[in-house]
Protein backbone atom coordinates (compact mmCIF):
# COMPACT_ATOMS: atom_id res chain seq x y z
CA UNK A 1 0.00 0.00 0.00
CA UNK A 2 2.69 2.60 -0.10
CA UNK A 3 3.01 5.01 -2.43
CA UNK A 4 2.39 3.35 -5.73
CA UNK A 5 1.56 5.71 -8.08
CA UNK A 6 -1.83 4.04 -9.38
CA UNK A 7 -1.28 3.20 -13.20
CA UNK A 8 -3.40 6.28 -14.34
CA UNK A 9 -3.78 8.61 -17.12
CA UNK A 10 -5.19 11.69 -14.77
CA UNK A 11 -2.00 11.78 -12.61
CA UNK A 12 -2.63 14.47 -9.77
CA UNK A 13 -0.57 15.22 -6.38
CA UNK A 14 -2.28 13.69 -3.64
CA UNK A 15 -2.03 15.10 -0.13
CA UNK A 16 -0.04 13.44 2.31
CA UNK A 17 -1.51 11.25 4.89
CA UNK A 18 1.14 11.88 8.14
CA UNK A 19 1.00 9.51 10.79
CA UNK A 20 2.36 10.93 14.39
CA UNK A 21 4.01 7.99 16.42
CA UNK A 22 6.47 7.98 19.09
CA UNK A 23 6.81 7.10 23.00
CA UNK A 24 3.78 7.30 25.31
CA UNK A 25 3.49 10.75 26.58
CA UNK A 26 6.03 12.46 24.44
CA UNK A 27 2.69 14.49 22.98
CA UNK A 28 2.07 12.88 19.97
CA UNK A 29 -1.92 13.98 21.10
CA UNK A 30 -0.95 17.29 22.17
CA UNK A 31 0.87 17.82 18.62
CA UNK A 32 -2.44 16.43 17.11
CA UNK A 33 -4.64 18.92 18.85
CA UNK A 34 -2.58 21.70 18.63
CA UNK A 35 -2.26 21.25 14.23
CA UNK A 36 -6.02 20.78 14.06
CA UNK A 37 -6.86 23.79 16.73
CA UNK A 38 -4.78 25.90 13.95
CA UNK A 39 -4.58 24.15 10.88
CA UNK A 40 -8.14 23.23 10.28
CA UNK A 41 -10.09 26.92 9.91
CA UNK A 42 -11.16 27.72 13.88
CA UNK A 43 -15.33 27.58 12.71
CA UNK A 44 -14.55 24.39 11.50
CA UNK A 45 -12.44 22.54 13.98
CA UNK A 46 -15.22 24.12 16.80
CA UNK A 47 -17.45 21.87 14.52
CA UNK A 48 -15.79 18.31 15.03
CA UNK A 49 -17.68 16.42 17.47
CA UNK A 50 -16.56 13.56 17.08
CA UNK A 51 -13.13 11.91 16.36
CA UNK A 52 -13.58 9.61 13.30
CA UNK A 53 -10.19 8.52 13.40
CA UNK A 54 -8.36 11.29 10.74
CA UNK A 55 -8.86 14.76 9.81
CA UNK A 56 -7.51 17.24 6.71
CA UNK A 57 -5.54 20.25 7.95
CA UNK A 58 -4.68 23.19 5.23
CA UNK A 59 -1.16 24.59 6.07
CA UNK A 60 0.28 27.86 4.53
CA UNK A 61 3.26 26.31 2.38
CA UNK A 62 6.19 28.40 2.05
CA UNK A 63 9.03 26.19 1.25
CA UNK A 64 10.54 26.16 -2.54
CA UNK A 65 9.09 24.69 -5.42
CA UNK A 66 10.28 21.06 -4.48
CA UNK A 67 8.83 19.36 -7.61
CA UNK A 68 10.27 18.91 -11.15
CA UNK A 69 6.23 18.12 -12.05
CA UNK A 70 5.82 20.95 -10.71
CA UNK A 71 2.58 19.48 -9.87
CA UNK A 72 2.73 20.28 -6.00
CA UNK A 73 2.89 23.72 -6.70
CA UNK A 74 5.46 25.15 -4.02
CA UNK A 75 4.89 28.99 -4.12
CA UNK A 76 4.80 31.12 -1.19
CA UNK A 77 1.78 31.68 0.52
CA UNK A 78 0.11 28.87 -1.16
CA UNK A 79 -2.63 26.70 0.94
CA UNK A 80 -1.70 22.60 1.09
CA UNK A 81 -3.33 19.98 2.46
CA UNK A 82 -2.02 17.04 4.72
CA UNK A 83 -4.52 14.58 6.35
CA UNK A 84 -3.21 13.48 10.05
CA UNK A 85 -4.24 9.81 11.23
CA UNK A 86 -5.43 10.61 14.53
CA UNK A 87 -4.02 7.26 15.87
CA UNK A 88 -4.73 6.61 19.74
CA UNK A 89 -1.78 7.35 21.46
CA UNK A 90 -2.08 4.55 23.50
CA UNK A 91 1.20 2.65 22.81
CA UNK A 92 -0.11 -0.96 23.10
CA UNK A 93 -2.38 -0.65 19.58
CA UNK A 94 0.41 -2.45 17.94
CA UNK A 95 -2.25 -3.11 15.36
CA UNK A 96 -3.58 1.17 14.84
CA UNK A 97 0.11 1.73 14.43
CA UNK A 98 1.01 -1.09 12.18
CA UNK A 99 -1.81 0.44 10.56
CA UNK A 100 -1.17 4.30 10.90
CA UNK A 101 2.38 2.85 9.09
CA UNK A 102 0.32 1.07 6.04
CA UNK A 103 -1.99 3.82 5.06
CA UNK A 104 -0.09 6.82 5.69
CA UNK A 105 2.52 8.06 3.34
CA UNK A 106 4.94 9.99 5.78
CA UNK A 107 5.51 9.68 9.47
CA UNK A 108 6.11 12.02 12.35
CA UNK A 109 8.81 10.27 15.37
CA UNK A 110 8.08 12.10 18.10
CA UNK A 111 10.83 12.34 21.00
CA UNK A 112 10.49 13.93 24.01
CA UNK A 113 13.66 16.34 24.37
CA UNK A 114 13.12 16.04 28.18
CA UNK A 115 13.26 11.99 28.53
CA UNK A 116 15.08 11.45 25.25
CA UNK A 117 14.75 7.93 22.92
CA UNK A 118 12.62 5.35 25.18
CA UNK A 119 11.38 2.09 24.50
CA UNK A 120 8.44 3.16 22.42
CA UNK A 121 10.90 5.17 20.37
CA UNK A 122 12.62 2.35 18.82
CA UNK A 123 9.70 0.22 17.98
CA UNK A 124 8.00 3.15 16.35
CA UNK A 125 11.08 3.72 14.37
CA UNK A 126 11.04 -0.11 13.47
CA UNK A 127 7.39 0.16 12.42
CA UNK A 128 8.68 3.16 10.27
CA UNK A 129 11.05 1.17 8.49
CA UNK A 130 9.80 -1.46 7.93
CA UNK A 131 6.87 0.06 6.16
CA UNK A 132 9.42 2.23 4.44
CA UNK A 133 7.96 5.78 5.29
CA UNK A 134 9.96 8.76 5.01
CA UNK A 135 9.99 10.39 8.11
CA UNK A 136 11.03 13.37 10.41
CA UNK A 137 12.02 13.51 14.19
CA UNK A 138 9.88 15.85 16.33
CA UNK A 139 11.69 16.53 19.27
CA UNK A 140 8.90 17.86 20.76
CA UNK A 141 8.89 19.74 24.51
CA UNK A 142 11.49 22.04 23.66
CA UNK A 143 9.69 24.96 25.98
CA UNK A 144 10.72 22.60 28.90
CA UNK A 145 13.56 23.32 31.39
CA UNK A 146 15.61 20.49 31.19
CA UNK A 147 14.77 19.60 27.36
CA UNK A 148 18.16 19.03 25.67
CA UNK A 149 17.93 18.39 21.93
CA UNK A 150 21.55 17.61 21.64
CA UNK A 151 21.49 14.79 23.67
CA UNK A 152 18.13 13.04 22.09
CA UNK A 153 20.33 13.79 18.93
CA UNK A 154 22.92 11.51 20.14
CA UNK A 155 20.81 9.31 21.60
CA UNK A 156 18.73 8.71 18.46
CA UNK A 157 22.89 8.24 16.52
CA UNK A 158 22.97 5.72 19.39
CA UNK A 159 20.03 3.97 17.71
CA UNK A 160 20.44 4.24 13.74
CA UNK A 161 18.48 6.83 13.43
CA UNK A 162 20.64 9.88 12.14
CA UNK A 163 19.39 12.97 12.27
CA UNK A 164 20.76 16.12 9.99
CA UNK A 165 23.91 17.37 11.12
CA UNK A 166 24.46 14.40 12.86
CA UNK A 167 25.86 12.19 10.73
CA UNK A 168 22.70 11.64 8.49
CA UNK A 169 20.45 13.21 6.29
CA UNK A 170 16.91 12.06 8.87
CA UNK A 171 15.29 15.62 9.00
CA UNK A 172 14.25 17.01 12.22
CA UNK A 173 12.66 19.78 13.86
CA UNK A 174 12.53 21.03 16.94
CA UNK A 175 8.97 22.18 18.71
CA UNK A 176 7.27 22.78 21.50
CA UNK A 177 3.68 20.98 20.36
CA UNK A 178 2.43 23.23 23.64
CA UNK A 179 3.56 26.75 22.29
CA UNK A 180 3.63 26.29 18.80
CA UNK A 181 7.17 26.87 18.49
CA UNK A 182 9.05 24.85 15.47
CA UNK A 183 5.70 23.01 14.53
CA UNK A 184 4.85 25.46 11.02
CA UNK A 185 8.33 24.17 10.20
CA UNK A 186 7.66 20.29 11.00
CA UNK A 187 4.81 20.89 8.77
CA UNK A 188 6.75 22.71 6.03
CA UNK A 189 9.54 19.33 5.87
CA UNK A 190 6.56 17.32 5.90
CA UNK A 191 5.27 18.35 2.80
CA UNK A 192 8.80 18.88 1.30
CA UNK A 193 9.21 14.71 1.65
CA UNK A 194 5.45 14.26 0.17
CA UNK A 195 7.02 16.25 -2.98
CA UNK A 196 10.21 14.12 -3.34
CA UNK A 197 7.28 11.11 -2.68
CA UNK A 198 6.10 12.25 -5.63
CA UNK A 199 2.48 10.96 -4.52
CA UNK A 200 0.09 10.71 -7.01
CA UNK A 201 -3.48 9.58 -7.76
CA UNK A 202 -6.64 9.75 -10.17
CA UNK A 203 -9.75 11.58 -9.63
CA UNK A 204 -11.41 9.84 -12.30
CA UNK A 205 -10.75 6.72 -10.76
CA UNK A 206 -13.86 4.85 -8.67
CA UNK A 207 -12.24 5.34 -4.80
CA UNK A 208 -10.28 3.34 -3.14
CA UNK A 209 -8.31 3.41 -0.16
CA UNK A 210 -8.08 1.75 3.79
CA UNK A 211 -10.85 1.40 6.85
CA UNK A 212 -9.10 3.38 9.66
CA UNK A 213 -12.42 2.87 11.87
CA UNK A 214 -15.43 1.03 12.73
CA UNK A 215 -18.04 1.51 15.34
CA UNK A 216 -21.73 -0.03 15.46
CA UNK A 217 -24.62 2.05 16.58
CA UNK A 218 -27.32 1.12 17.94
CA UNK A 219 -29.45 4.20 16.16
CA UNK A 220 -27.62 4.57 12.90
CA UNK A 221 -25.77 1.32 12.20
CA UNK A 222 -22.68 0.17 11.10
CA UNK A 223 -20.16 3.21 10.47
CA UNK A 224 -17.01 2.98 9.20
CA UNK A 225 -14.08 5.71 8.84
CA UNK A 226 -12.44 5.38 5.29
CA UNK A 227 -9.18 7.03 4.28
CA UNK A 228 -9.16 7.52 0.23
CA UNK A 229 -6.23 6.64 -0.91
CA UNK A 230 -7.33 6.94 -4.85
CA UNK A 231 -10.37 8.27 -6.88
CA UNK A 232 -12.88 9.90 -6.51
CA UNK A 233 -16.32 8.47 -3.82
CA UNK A 234 -19.57 9.70 -4.67
CA UNK A 235 -23.05 9.17 -3.39
CA UNK A 236 -24.87 6.68 -4.78
CA UNK A 237 -22.05 4.44 -5.31
CA UNK A 238 -21.36 1.17 -3.72
CA UNK A 239 -18.35 0.47 -0.92
CA UNK A 240 -17.05 -3.13 -0.34
CA UNK A 241 -14.34 -3.66 2.44
CA UNK A 242 -13.84 -7.43 2.98
CA UNK A 243 -17.09 -8.68 3.24
CA UNK A 244 -18.81 -6.02 4.71
CA UNK A 245 -20.85 -3.85 1.86
CA UNK A 246 -22.48 -0.39 2.23
CA UNK A 247 -24.47 1.97 -0.55
CA UNK A 248 -23.05 5.02 -0.10
CA UNK A 249 -26.17 7.36 1.13
CA UNK A 250 -24.79 8.62 3.98
CA UNK A 251 -21.72 10.03 3.33
CA UNK A 252 -19.75 12.66 5.61
CA UNK A 253 -16.88 14.68 5.69
CA UNK A 254 -14.54 14.46 8.94
CA UNK A 255 -16.23 17.08 10.69
CA UNK A 256 -18.98 15.04 10.27
CA UNK A 257 -21.03 17.12 7.77
CA UNK A 258 -22.96 15.86 4.36
CA UNK A 259 -21.15 15.83 1.75
CA UNK A 260 -22.39 14.31 -2.03
CA UNK A 261 -18.33 13.41 -3.09
CA UNK A 262 -15.11 13.22 -1.35
CA UNK A 263 -11.55 12.57 -2.91
CA UNK A 264 -7.87 11.23 -2.00
CA UNK A 265 -6.58 11.71 0.82
CA UNK A 266 -9.80 12.96 2.44
CA UNK A 267 -11.34 10.74 5.19
CA UNK A 268 -14.94 10.11 5.24
CA UNK A 269 -17.54 8.29 7.18
CA UNK A 270 -20.10 5.94 5.58
CA UNK A 271 -23.09 4.35 7.15
CA UNK A 272 -25.31 1.66 6.30
CA UNK A 273 -22.41 -1.50 6.31
CA UNK A 274 -23.61 -4.96 6.01
CA UNK A 275 -21.19 -6.05 9.10
CA UNK A 276 -18.34 -4.35 10.58
CA UNK A 277 -15.78 -3.73 8.20
CA UNK A 278 -12.64 -4.61 9.68
CA UNK A 279 -10.15 -1.91 10.44
CA UNK A 280 -6.75 -2.00 8.20
CA UNK A 281 -8.96 -3.87 5.27
CA UNK A 282 -8.75 -2.02 2.08
CA UNK A 283 -11.77 -0.65 0.23
CA UNK A 284 -12.59 -0.65 -3.46
CA UNK A 285 -15.71 1.68 -4.75
CA UNK A 286 -18.49 0.41 -7.15
CA UNK A 287 -20.37 2.11 -9.71
CA UNK A 288 -22.79 -0.84 -10.12
CA UNK A 289 -24.68 -2.27 -7.80
CA UNK A 290 -24.42 -5.37 -9.62
CA UNK A 291 -20.38 -5.23 -9.89
CA UNK A 292 -20.57 -4.82 -6.34
CA UNK A 293 -22.33 -7.85 -5.18
CA UNK A 294 -20.40 -10.17 -7.83
CA UNK A 295 -16.92 -8.95 -5.88
CA UNK A 296 -19.02 -10.03 -2.51
CA UNK A 297 -19.63 -13.27 -3.74
CA UNK A 298 -16.01 -13.84 -5.10
CA UNK A 299 -14.61 -12.12 -1.78
CA UNK A 300 -17.02 -14.96 -0.04
CA UNK A 301 -15.14 -17.86 -1.96
CA UNK A 302 -12.55 -17.09 -1.29
CA UNK A 303 -12.23 -17.00 2.15
CA UNK A 304 -14.45 -20.41 3.35
CA UNK A 305 -15.94 -20.26 6.79
CA UNK A 306 -13.05 -20.51 9.10
CA UNK A 307 -14.87 -22.30 12.12
CA UNK A 308 -14.23 -25.47 11.20
CA UNK A 309 -10.13 -24.64 11.26
CA UNK A 310 -10.14 -22.92 14.30
CA UNK A 311 -12.50 -26.36 15.91
CA UNK A 312 -9.70 -28.36 14.85
CA UNK A 313 -7.19 -26.50 16.55
CA UNK A 314 -8.81 -26.59 19.72
CA UNK A 315 -9.50 -30.22 19.62
CA UNK A 316 -6.00 -30.87 19.37
CA UNK A 317 -5.14 -28.45 21.87
CA UNK A 318 -4.67 -28.95 25.63
CA UNK A 319 -6.67 -26.27 26.58
CA UNK A 320 -8.91 -23.57 25.86
CA UNK A 321 -9.63 -20.29 26.71
CA UNK A 322 -12.95 -18.62 26.29
CA UNK A 323 -13.38 -15.30 26.88
CA UNK A 324 -15.27 -12.15 26.88
CA UNK A 325 -13.94 -8.81 25.56
CA UNK A 326 -15.39 -5.62 26.11
CA UNK A 327 -14.02 -1.92 25.12
CA UNK A 328 -14.47 1.29 24.44
CA UNK A 329 -14.46 1.52 20.57
CA UNK A 330 -14.16 -0.63 17.69
CA UNK A 331 -11.02 0.09 17.24
CA UNK A 332 -9.48 -0.88 20.65
CA UNK A 333 -11.84 -4.05 20.28
CA UNK A 334 -9.99 -5.18 17.23
CA UNK A 335 -6.41 -3.67 18.57
CA UNK A 336 -7.15 -6.00 22.28
CA UNK A 337 -8.19 -8.73 20.27
CA UNK A 338 -5.46 -8.97 17.94
CA UNK A 339 -3.23 -8.61 20.70
CA UNK A 340 -4.60 -11.43 22.93
CA UNK A 341 -4.86 -13.89 20.10
CA UNK A 342 -1.03 -13.78 19.66
CA UNK A 343 -1.03 -15.80 23.43
CA UNK A 344 -2.23 -18.73 20.84
CA UNK A 345 0.02 -21.72 20.81
CA UNK A 346 0.47 -25.43 20.32
CA UNK A 347 -1.21 -26.33 23.52
CA UNK A 348 -3.86 -22.94 23.73
CA UNK A 349 -6.76 -22.22 22.17
CA UNK A 350 -8.16 -18.31 22.53
CA UNK A 351 -12.46 -18.53 21.79
CA UNK A 352 -13.56 -15.35 21.67
CA UNK A 353 -17.38 -16.13 22.94
CA UNK A 354 -18.25 -12.20 22.63
CA UNK A 355 -16.42 -9.48 22.44
CA UNK A 356 -18.02 -5.96 22.80
CA UNK A 357 -17.65 -1.75 22.91
CA UNK A 358 -19.16 -0.70 26.52
CA UNK A 359 -19.11 -1.71 30.50
CA UNK A 360 -18.39 -5.20 31.37
CA UNK A 361 -22.37 -5.92 32.52
CA UNK A 362 -24.70 -8.51 33.93
CA UNK A 363 -25.12 -10.67 30.45
CA UNK A 364 -21.40 -10.86 30.33
CA UNK A 365 -20.69 -12.01 33.52
CA UNK A 366 -23.77 -14.89 33.84
CA UNK A 367 -21.37 -15.92 30.68
CA UNK A 368 -18.64 -17.19 32.76
CA UNK A 369 -19.50 -20.54 34.99
CA UNK A 370 -16.84 -22.57 36.98
CA UNK A 371 -17.60 -24.79 34.23
CA UNK A 372 -16.47 -23.33 31.80
CA UNK A 373 -14.14 -20.29 33.36
CA UNK A 374 -14.59 -17.85 30.67
CA UNK A 375 -12.41 -14.91 31.04
CA UNK A 376 -13.93 -11.41 31.24
CA UNK A 377 -11.13 -8.69 29.74
CA UNK A 378 -12.07 -5.33 29.79
CA UNK A 379 -9.80 -2.22 28.21
CA UNK A 380 -11.30 1.24 29.11
CA UNK A 381 -14.46 0.36 30.65
CA UNK A 382 -16.11 0.07 33.67
CA UNK A 383 -17.72 -2.65 35.38
CA UNK A 384 -21.54 -2.63 35.78
CA UNK A 385 -22.04 -2.69 39.53
CA UNK A 386 -24.54 -5.82 39.14
CA UNK A 387 -22.20 -7.73 37.04
CA UNK A 388 -19.63 -7.12 39.54
CA UNK A 389 -22.00 -8.57 42.08
CA UNK A 390 -22.12 -11.74 39.90
CA UNK A 391 -17.78 -11.63 39.13
CA UNK A 392 -17.22 -11.78 42.31
CA UNK A 393 -20.19 -14.40 43.73
CA UNK A 394 -19.09 -16.67 41.82
CA UNK A 395 -14.70 -16.01 41.40
CA UNK A 396 -14.80 -15.06 37.54
CA UNK A 397 -11.36 -14.60 36.18
CA UNK A 398 -11.61 -10.92 35.17
CA UNK A 399 -9.54 -8.48 34.69
CA UNK A 400 -9.44 -4.49 33.43
CA UNK A 401 -7.19 -1.96 32.47
CA UNK A 402 -6.02 1.09 30.22
CA UNK A 403 -3.44 -0.71 29.16
CA UNK A 404 -3.50 -3.17 26.76
CA UNK A 405 -0.32 -5.05 27.41
CA UNK A 406 -1.45 -5.43 30.70
CA UNK A 407 -4.07 -7.37 29.82
CA UNK A 408 -2.25 -9.46 27.54
CA UNK A 409 0.20 -10.18 30.68
CA UNK A 410 -2.54 -11.24 32.63
CA UNK A 411 -4.10 -13.35 30.16
CA UNK A 412 -0.57 -14.98 29.43
CA UNK A 413 -0.30 -15.20 33.77
CA UNK A 414 -4.26 -17.15 33.44
CA UNK A 415 -3.03 -19.26 30.55
CA UNK A 416 -0.02 -20.36 32.57
CA UNK A 417 -1.86 -20.69 35.61
CA UNK A 418 -4.17 -23.02 33.91
CA UNK A 419 -1.63 -24.99 32.22
CA UNK A 420 -0.34 -25.97 35.38
CA UNK A 421 -3.82 -27.51 36.23
CA UNK A 422 -3.72 -30.30 33.34
CA UNK A 423 -2.01 -33.00 34.24
CA UNK A 424 0.64 -34.08 32.58
CA UNK A 425 1.69 -37.08 30.57
CA UNK A 426 5.36 -38.54 31.97
CA UNK A 427 7.39 -40.61 30.16
CA UNK A 428 7.77 -43.85 32.65
CA UNK A 429 10.26 -45.62 30.35
CA UNK A 430 11.19 -46.90 26.97
CA UNK A 431 11.33 -50.34 25.33
CA UNK A 432 12.92 -51.68 21.75
CA UNK A 433 10.93 -54.40 20.46
CA UNK A 434 13.22 -57.53 19.69
CA UNK A 435 10.11 -59.81 18.99
CA UNK A 436 6.84 -59.99 17.80
CA UNK A 437 4.75 -63.13 18.61
CA UNK A 438 0.87 -64.36 17.80
CA UNK A 439 -1.56 -61.57 17.65
CA UNK A 440 -5.49 -62.16 18.18
CA UNK A 441 -7.60 -59.16 17.43
CA UNK A 442 -6.22 -56.43 19.37
CA UNK A 443 -3.69 -58.96 21.70
CA UNK A 444 0.02 -59.19 20.52
CA UNK A 445 2.55 -60.62 22.43
CA UNK A 446 5.89 -59.37 22.19
CA UNK A 447 9.80 -59.46 23.28
CA UNK A 448 11.69 -56.54 24.21
CA UNK A 449 14.17 -54.83 26.29
CA UNK A 450 14.02 -51.60 28.17
CA UNK A 451 16.41 -48.96 27.06
CA UNK A 452 15.21 -46.49 29.76
CA UNK A 453 12.95 -45.67 33.05
CA UNK A 454 11.21 -48.66 33.60
CA UNK A 455 8.13 -51.29 31.87
CA UNK A 456 4.69 -51.47 34.40
CA UNK A 457 1.79 -53.61 34.55
CA UNK A 458 -1.11 -51.89 33.01
CA UNK A 459 -0.28 -48.33 31.81
CA UNK A 460 -0.02 -47.08 28.08
CA UNK A 461 2.49 -46.81 26.10
CA UNK A 462 2.99 -44.89 22.33
CA UNK A 463 4.64 -46.73 19.47
CA UNK A 464 7.12 -45.17 17.90
CA UNK A 465 8.45 -46.58 14.51
CA UNK A 466 11.86 -44.58 13.28
CA UNK A 467 10.81 -42.13 15.37
CA UNK A 468 7.69 -41.52 14.09
CA UNK A 469 4.37 -41.89 16.50
CA UNK A 470 1.97 -44.49 14.68
CA UNK A 471 0.01 -45.65 17.30
CA UNK A 472 -0.70 -46.39 21.30
CA UNK A 473 -1.52 -49.39 23.59
CA UNK A 474 -1.68 -50.79 26.58
CA UNK A 475 0.47 -53.30 28.54
CA UNK A 476 -1.56 -56.40 29.94
CA UNK A 477 0.53 -58.32 31.42
CA UNK A 478 4.21 -58.64 32.10
CA UNK A 479 7.06 -61.28 32.50
CA UNK A 480 11.08 -61.30 32.94
CA UNK A 481 12.42 -64.77 33.08
CA UNK A 482 8.79 -66.28 32.46
CA UNK A 483 8.06 -65.05 35.91
CA UNK A 484 4.75 -62.47 36.18
CA UNK A 485 6.38 -59.39 37.15
CA UNK A 486 5.21 -55.92 37.83
CA UNK A 487 7.84 -53.89 36.52
CA UNK A 488 10.92 -54.46 34.62
CA UNK A 489 14.34 -52.48 35.08
CA UNK A 490 16.74 -50.66 32.40
CA UNK A 491 18.88 -53.23 29.87
CA UNK A 492 16.25 -56.48 31.28
CA UNK A 493 14.46 -58.35 28.97
CA UNK A 494 10.83 -58.75 28.84
CA UNK A 495 7.94 -60.67 27.79
CA UNK A 496 4.30 -59.31 27.43
CA UNK A 497 0.80 -59.61 26.47
CA UNK A 498 -0.57 -56.26 24.52
CA UNK A 499 -3.62 -54.49 23.80
CA UNK A 500 -2.93 -52.25 20.63
CA UNK A 501 -4.76 -51.25 17.40
CA UNK A 502 -1.79 -51.02 15.66
CA UNK A 503 0.45 -54.35 15.15
CA UNK A 504 3.90 -53.76 16.62
CA UNK A 505 7.01 -54.35 14.78
CA UNK A 506 10.35 -55.46 15.45
CA UNK A 507 12.38 -52.78 16.06
CA UNK A 508 9.79 -50.59 16.92
CA UNK A 509 10.10 -49.05 20.34
CA UNK A 510 7.57 -48.44 23.12
CA UNK A 511 7.33 -45.55 25.34
CA UNK A 512 5.55 -46.35 28.38
CA UNK A 513 3.58 -43.03 29.74
CA UNK A 514 1.83 -42.45 32.83
CA UNK A 515 0.32 -39.74 34.80
P1 LIG B 1 1.10 11.14 23.99
O1 LIG B 1 0.91 10.01 24.96
O2 LIG B 1 2.36 10.96 23.21
O3 LIG B 1 -0.09 11.41 23.14
O4 LIG B 1 1.37 12.43 24.90
P2 LIG B 1 0.42 13.65 25.23
O5 LIG B 1 0.18 14.48 24.05
O6 LIG B 1 -0.76 13.12 25.96
O7 LIG B 1 1.36 14.47 26.19
C1 LIG B 1 1.76 13.99 27.45
C2 LIG B 1 1.97 15.14 28.39
O8 LIG B 1 3.01 15.97 27.92
C3 LIG B 1 0.74 16.01 28.52
O9 LIG B 1 0.62 16.40 29.86
C4 LIG B 1 1.05 17.21 27.64
O10 LIG B 1 0.43 18.37 28.09
C5 LIG B 1 2.56 17.30 27.79
N1 LIG B 1 3.19 17.90 26.61
C6 LIG B 1 3.08 17.47 25.33
N2 LIG B 1 3.81 18.25 24.52
C7 LIG B 1 4.40 19.19 25.29
C8 LIG B 1 5.29 20.28 25.03
O11 LIG B 1 5.70 20.55 23.92
N3 LIG B 1 5.69 21.00 26.10
C9 LIG B 1 5.28 20.72 27.36
N4 LIG B 1 5.72 21.49 28.34
N5 LIG B 1 4.45 19.73 27.64
C10 LIG B 1 4.01 18.95 26.63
Amino acid sequence: MKNKPPKTENPATRPPIVVVMGHIDHGKSTLLDYIRNTAVAAKEAGGITQHIGAYEAEIEHDGPPALPTGQAGGETGQKRKITFLDTPGHEAFSKMRTRGATVADIAILVVAADDGVQPQTIEAYNTIKEAGLPYIVAINKIDKTGADAEKVKAQLGENGIYVEGYGGTVPFAKISAKTGEGVPELLEVALILADMENLQADAKQNASGIVIESNMDSQRGISSTLLIKNGTLKKGMFVLAGKALAPVRILENFLGRPVEEASFSSPVRITGFSELPAVGDEFKTYVDKNEAEEALSQVKEKTPSQTKDSKQNIKETEITIKMIIKTDTAGSLEALEKELMKLKDEETAIDLLKGGVGNINEDDARFSSALNKTVILGFNVGTDPSAKEIIDRNGVPTFTSDIIYKISDWLKEEITKRKAEIPREEIIGVAKILKTFSRQKNKQVIGGKVVSGKIVEGKAFKIKRRDVEIGEGKIINLQQGKKEAKEVSPDDEFGAMTENKIEIARDDEIIIIGK
